[in-house]
């Protein structure tokens, strides 16, 4: 067997883009950045309650290898971001009222 390193990639994406496709992973279930439900489970490729259709996928737990190991195991489909990356931008955006919320 190969050795597989978890790697992080950086990418310029339009947050716009993100937000409405983001599954934000928990240690059990996962909750929609899109309309914030919560107890999603990990292999819904839709959201529930808001239809939102998930691209990407995030750990709550930041800068954890062994997580994001873990997400991309159980979800090889999505692309995975670190959730600092999108907080940050995310808060930076609502600040200037980009969504108006
Ligand atoms: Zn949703």
């Amino acid at each position: 067997m190969g050795s597989k390193h978890m790697i992080r990639v950086w990418n310029e994406i339009d947050l716009n883009e993100i937000k409405p496709r983001l599954l934000i992973a928990g240690s059990t279930a996962a909750d929609c950045a899109n309309c914030k439900e919560v107890g999603i489970p990990f292999d819904s490729r839709i959201c529930p309650k808001c239809g939102a259709a998930f691209k990407y996928m995030c750990a709550r737990v930041s800068d954890a290898a062994k997580e994001a190991r873990r997400l991309r195991a159980k979800r090889p489909d999505l692309i995975l971001i670190e959730f600092k990356d999108y907080k940050h931008d995310d808060a930076r955006s609502a600040a200037r009222g980009i969504w108006g919320d």
